[in-house]
This record gives C-alpha cells, sequence and structure tokens, in this order.
C-alpha cells in the first residue's frame, strides 16, 4: 500500500519550485520602527502596529496589572466561566467609538468574521463578496453554505446587476468587503455599497482590520472616513493592528450584537479573550481618541514616502493606495522574492507577497506613525540602489 502521508513531500516540492515557499522569519526585539530581524538591525515596514501602541508603555502597563489581578487566562467561553467586567468595558469602548449601540469582542479578527457571518446567513441565502477579500471573509462565507458570488474587485456594477438578477431567488442577502483592502491598500466603495444594499434589501458588513484607529478624523475607520456614521450596518475589526493587541469586534445595532452572543459559534464556543490582551486593546482605545497626533504622524509619513518615490524613482509604479499600505508590483514571485531579500540585506524590512496570497507578485510597505523620516529616506535609498 502505498504511504498516505507521502503527498506532503511532494505538494512541498511543488510550492519551492513555483518560489511560492513560505517560512517564519524571527523578530527578536520589542515591536517598533526598528528591529533585530534574525539577528540583524532592520527598519520594520512590515508592521501592522500603525500607530506604534503595541509596544507603548501604557498598553504594556495595563496588560501588566490586568494579569496580575485576574491571571494569564480567562479559564472558560463568554457565557461559561469566562466572561470579566473587563470584557464588557472594552465592548462599550469600542461601541463608543465606533458610535453604534453595542459591540462584542472575539479572541481573534478571524474568529469574528468566521463567527458573524455564519450566524447571519445559511444555505437559503446569498453572499456578495469581493474577489480581494481577506481570507477570513472568504472562509466565512464559505463555511456558512451561503450561495457565494465573487465580484471583481471594487465592481459595484456587478453587484447591481447581479442582485437584479438573483435577489428575490434568496431570503437574506450580505455584502462582504475589506474596508481597506490588506494586500493593495485601496478602499472599498463604501458609499455606493450602501446604497446598493438599501436599493436590493441586503445586510453589508465591512471589515475594518486596517482601518479601525488609522482612517476617519476621530480614527473610527473607513465609516467615518466616508461620512456613513450612524448607518446601519455590520462594522468588524481587530484589536490586533492598529490598537496593539490581539482580538476581533463586531460593532453595530443592540439587535446585531444580542443575536452574535446568541449564534455566533466562534464567540460561543471558544475561550474569551485573555486579560492582559483584554486591558491592553482597552488602553489603546483610550490613546486613539486622546492622541490624534499619533493618526496625524501616520499620514504624513505616508504623504512623505509617496513624495519621495515620486521625486527619486519616477518609473516605480505604486499600487493605487489609500492607506499606510503601500505596494509595488513585480514581474513574478521570484523576482519579488530576489528584491525582498536585497532589501534586507539594505537593512529594510518589507515582505514580498506572492501568489497564492495576491494574484500577482509584490513588495508591500506598511508605514508607522513611529517611522522617522529618515527611516523613509533610508526606505527609497535602498529602493533606488536595487531597481
Ligand atoms: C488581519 C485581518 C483579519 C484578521 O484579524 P486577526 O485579528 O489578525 O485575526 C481580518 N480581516 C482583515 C482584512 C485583516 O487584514
Amino acid at each position: 500500500m502505498p504511504n498516505p502521508y507521502a503527498w506532503l513531500e511532494q505538494s512541498l516540492e511543488t510550492i519551492h519550485r513555483a518560489d511560492w515557499y513560505r517560512s517564519v522569519k524571527t523578530i527578536q526585539s520589542s515591536p517598533g520602527a526598528t528591529v533585530i530581524l534574525d539577528g540583524q538591525n532592520v527598519i520594520n515596514f512590515a508592521s501592522n502596529d500603525y500607530l506604534g501602541l503595541a509596544g507603548d508603555k501604557r498598553l504594556i502597563e495595563a496588560a501588566t496589572r490586568a494579569i496580575r489581578e485576574f491571571g494569564t487566562g480567562s479559564t472558560g467561553s463568554r457565557l461559561l466561566s469566562g466572561h470579566r467586567e473587563l470584557h464588557g468595558e472594552l465592548e462599550q469602548a469600542i461601541a463608543s467609538l465606533k458610535q453604534t449601540e453595542d459591540a462584542v469582542i472575539f479572541s481573534s479578527g478571524y474568529l469574528a468574521n468566521l463567527g458573524a457571518i455564519t450566524a447571519l446567513v445559511g444555505k437559503r441565502d446569498l453572499i456578495l463578496s469581493d474577489q480581494y477579500n481577506h481570507s477570513s471573509l472568504k472562509n466565512g462565507a464559505i463555511l456558512s453554505g451561503a450561495t457565494i458570488i465573487e465580484y471583481p474587485h471594487n465592481d459595484t456594477e456587478t453587484v447591481s446587476r447581479e442582485l437584479q438578477q438573483i435577489r428575490n431567488n434568496y431570503r437574506r442577502c450580505l455584502i462582504l468587503t475589506d474596508a481597506v483592502f490588506s494586500m493593495d491598500g485601496d478602499l472599498c466603495p463604501l458609499p455606493a455599497l450602501l446604497s446598493i444594499g438599501e436599493e436590493f434589501s441586503c445586510m453589508v458588513l465591512v471589515d475594518e482590520a486596517h482601518s479601525t484607529a488609522v482612517l476617519g478624523e476621530g480614527g473610527t475607520g473607513c465609516v467615518e472616513h466616508f461620512g456613513c456614521t450612524g448607518k446601519q450596518l455590520i462594522q468588524m475589526g481587530t484589536l490586533s493592528k492598529a490598537l496593539g493587541s490581539l482580538g476581533g469586534y463586531v460593532a453595530g445595532t443592540q439587535a446585531l450584537i444580542d443575536f452574535l452572543r446568541n449564534r455566533a459559534p466562534s464567540w460561543i464556543y471558544t475561550t474569551a479573550l485573555p486579560p492582559g490582551d483584554t486591558a491592553a486593546a482597552l488602553a489603546a482605545i483610550e490613546i486613539v481618541q486622546q492622541e490624534p497626533q499619533r493618526r496625524n504622524q501616520l499620514w504624513e509619513n505616508v504623504a512623505y514616502l509617496k513624495q519621495l518615490v515620486q521625486q527619486e524613482l519616477p518609473n516605480l509604479k505604486l499600487l493605487p493606495s489609500e492607506s499606510p499600505i503601500i505596494c509595488f508590483q513585480l514581474a513574478n514571485a521570484g523576482e519579488a522574492v530576489q528584491v525582498g531579500k536585497q532589501l534586507i540585506s539594505g537593512g529594510i524590512f518589507a515582505p514580498a507577497i506572492r501568489p497564492p496570497t495576491v494574484p500577482t507578485s509584490r513588495i508591500r510597505i506598511s508605514l508607522m506613525a513611529t517611522h522617522q523620516k529618515v527611516h523613509i529616506e533610508k526606505l527609497v535609498k535602498v529602493l533606488v540602489d536595487i531597481l
């Protein structure tokens, strides 16, 4: 009989041959604009810690205090023995930031999407999902059992046309979109999607993973950025990026959140967020509200990088971006890996992103509020040398 596990090695070989093989790199310092990566000091353009809060003393202090008082684990699911006062406080803080009636926190953003989508739609329902959506939206859609239509990236005409033709064949309908597309850096057409939602009676879920604390005057995200605060929709996001902790959330009406607490399997059947992470996220939200200068600095850094690239690398084609995520495309996966390696040799950590994560290979640069001008200048200088 053939070895039933032999295919694993063959598959790995195929992955290697396509230059798709991935492995971890080790960061040996605290998070920040510069880090020690596999023993080398590099400027960090690979982090989701947009406001530089993951290493902030106040978050560390809040997490440490919570761990001393309440322990390292929450010991159970929220509905059994896992619920603490801190969880309620964090949910209230998120709802108040988002100006929604309520919010619920999950143990990760990925679990928030799986839980929300599977609770909201099922076999008799329809999902329309942007082709560039995050893996957690795509897998949530599959897990829900609903009929899924993937529409071309940001193509609201297709969404309208499909709904016109088939909306009546389904009970509920849910439109899924990233707010900031995580591997491209552009924004979803939220106002158009919301009006399509109204026209065809569809719920809209927007994934604010990369826009929470980054977009909008008050840092509440893409909904605020587009002037849609107060409209009825489903806003999810993560505590793990600009908020410097771990966890996910869904914010919306009281009815939505109550329903999720009763029906979202990835909330009901998993252990509650630990006290330390909960307290850190709570401290982060306070900082986001009280220190808009962090967000302003982040956007100044974005403008500075774009300006320098235009000056020094006029032929470098950046992908359209309205966020701190800035990408440029390369011919193939091999070239992207090569440029990624050269960047590291030059002291710059900006990863190559390849298929199957994205259709075309690229270098992805993410900016932080804590980057200094010299960091951005060094990045552009190294890019000039390589390209
Ligand atoms: C990172 C990310 C998630 C998952 O969030 P985690 O808290 O890391 O699990 C979901 N959606 C998008 C668009 C993301 O970029």
